[in-house]
């Protein structure tokens, strides 16, 4: 998914954040990298091209932009909390072997008749095993 400048801002605005600069190159970093980084990794790659951002920043940004709903996070379990910028429906593929996570289409039927009176806030659907690539290196 690569965004234009234009279409972040207006990322930014549709979900009542105000533009700046540093928020822009983490968005802008986020529609660009589809593995789930860690916030780590994302401080890393930005950091790279711009020394003048701080480590703070970043983080404080990922918190603002899944607190507003532009990204969400998954903890995939002894991985870091994982930051995706997809936030329509879809699951999770955890390659055991590479630790790289992929999404799939994946409908939410919202029903559960076990959980009468429950209230769901968030669905997640995680599967497991090996990736392709992991199969094929064997
Ligand atoms: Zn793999
Ligand atoms: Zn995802």
């Amino acid at each position: 998914m690569v965004l234009t400048t234009d279409k972040l801002i207006h990322v930014l605005e549709q979900h009542g954040i105000k533009t700046s600069y540093q928020r822009l190159q983490v968005l802008e970093y986020l529609s660009n990298d589809n593995t789930h980084p860690t916030a780590d990794t994302i401080f890393q790659n930005i950091h790279k091209d711009s020394p003048v951002i701080s480590k703070a920043t970043v983080y404080n940004t990922l918190k603002l932009f899944a607190e507003k709903g532009i990204i969400t996070t998954m903890i995939a379990d002894k991985f870091e909390t994982r930051y995706d910028f997809v936030t329509e429906d879809h699951g999770h593929f955890i390659c055991n072997s590479c630790g790289k996570i992929f999404n799939f289409n994946y409908d939410y039927n919202k029903k559960y008749s076990d959980l009468k009176g429950f209230q769901i806030e968030k669905e997640e659907i995680v599967l497991k095993g090996i990736c392709k690539d992991c199969q094929n290196k064997k």
